[in-house]
């Protein structure tokens, strides 16, 4: 039967074809796609025709005429009324739940205090909110396309292992089947579920939701309890070889500096951690150190855009503003340019809705491993 696989999978490639192409042009013809995809008419006539019957793309009601001869065209686009995506952070002290559109609009949101650390518990009560949501969903007539889950912890997506979590106090927790046994008891059909970092997951909602391939490769870096950063790079998540990549919290700025919470001295967290902003000297030297982190990112990775998010950006606003101009020093005094430094386009949800976006990148890229995500069918 291999070849119905193969053939399934090309078909699924066709599909994800079309609709990059659709998210990144807005008012495409089927003739158009046919152009600019390589694929014949009468296959995009076949795969456009079930992605409308799914609601992944809507159509105008009234075909409009076109500059050239020939038949009027009828513009496609990508449909955001019926399907949705939920993402869910699980921060230190909170769970964050976004429903979004396909095109990353925020729908609903809800944050409620995390009861309990404990991953069994944390699992309990993420469960019974997606299943209030879901109750909601049905009722709007919403079809779920997939939910992702994001942490502040190393992960390993493939086998939807959470690595070490320090700040939730996890270690090696298979938290993925622990949510689908969660869900199965509770009788919740998610097509799919997939689990990431909280700084990689928000890189990728900027990115899918964003300025997509024209902002790679983008860094995102989230200041919290902890700092991190989600590095996009040629159209995937880089997580390193251990799901670590990024941990830039811990990148050492000073030696023998102050002690941080993972035992090492001089560590960026503790220059630039939520823990230690409220003190003295407070935001104006965490920004000139923030500044340095984006140099050694910028020096790393050379990136297009790095946007810079998380709970103590959203409490002090110039934090980012001193950390664009220290970056900008640096690179002027090498004669060099800097890369684009902004404010996180969804604000305090963004780890959230990145983790919805982990739904769709999965989906539009049929060749990243299967083994990526557990498929409910
Ligand atoms: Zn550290």
């Amino acid at each position: 039967m291999k070849s119905t696989g193969d053939l399934q999978l090309l078909k699924r490639i066709n599909r994800s074809v079309l609709l990059r192409l659709i998210r990144s042009q807005s008012d495409l013809s089927r003739a158009r796609l046919a152009a600019l995809s390589g694929l014949t008419k009468s296959t995009v006539s076949a795969l456009v025709r079930e992605l409308l019957d799914e609601h992944w793309l809507s159509e105008a009601s009234a075909p409009v005429a076109t500059q050239s001869m020939g038949r009027p065209s009828t513009p496609l686009n990508i449909d955001t009324q019926k399907r949705v995506l939920i993402g869910i952070e699980i921060a230190v002290d909170c769970l964050r739940l976004v429903c979004v559109s396909l095109t990353g609009a925020i729908l609903t949101q809800t944050e409620v205090v995390l009861r309990d650390r404990q991953p069994a518990k944390a699992c309990e009560q993420l469960a019974a909110l997606v299943q209030l949501l879901c109750r909601q969903l049905d009722e709007k007539q919403l079809l779920l396309s997939g939910l992702g889950v994001c942490l502040p912890g190393a992960v390993d997506e493939s086998l939807g292992l959470v690595r070490l979590a320090p700040n939730l106090g996890w270690r090696d927790v298979p938290f993925l089947s622990m949510l689908h046994a969660e869900f199965m008891r509770l009788g919740i059909a998610a097509p799919s579920i997939h689990l990431q970092n909280d700084a990689d997951a928000a890189a990728l909602g900027e990115y899918e939701f964003g300025g997509g391939s024209g902002d790679d490769p983008l860094i995102f870096v989230n200041c919290d309890v902890g700092v991190g950063a989600g590095i996009v790079l040629n159209d995937r998540l880089f997580t390193g070889f251990l799901g670590a990549a990024g941990e830039i919290g811990h990148s050492i700025l000073q030696v023998d500096g102050p002690l941080c919470s993972c035992g090492r001295r001089g560590c960026a967290e503790a220059f630039i951690g939520a823990r230690v902003l409220g003190k003295k000297p407070g935001v104006v030297q965490a920004g000139r150190y923030l500044g340095v982190v984006l140099q050694n990112l910028d020096a790393m990775f050379n990136p297009h855009v790095i946007v810079v998010g998380g709970r103590s950006c959203m409490e002090h606003p110039a934090l980012i503003e001193i950390a664009r101009s220290t970056q900008q020093a640096y690179a002027s005094a090498a004669g060099l340019q800097s890369p684009e430094v902004r404010a996180a386009r969804f604000g305090v949800q963004a780890a959230a809705v990145g983790a919805a976006a982990l739904v769709l990148h999965q989906f539009l890229r049929p060749l990243l491993k299967e083994s990526n995500h557990v498929s409910g069918n």
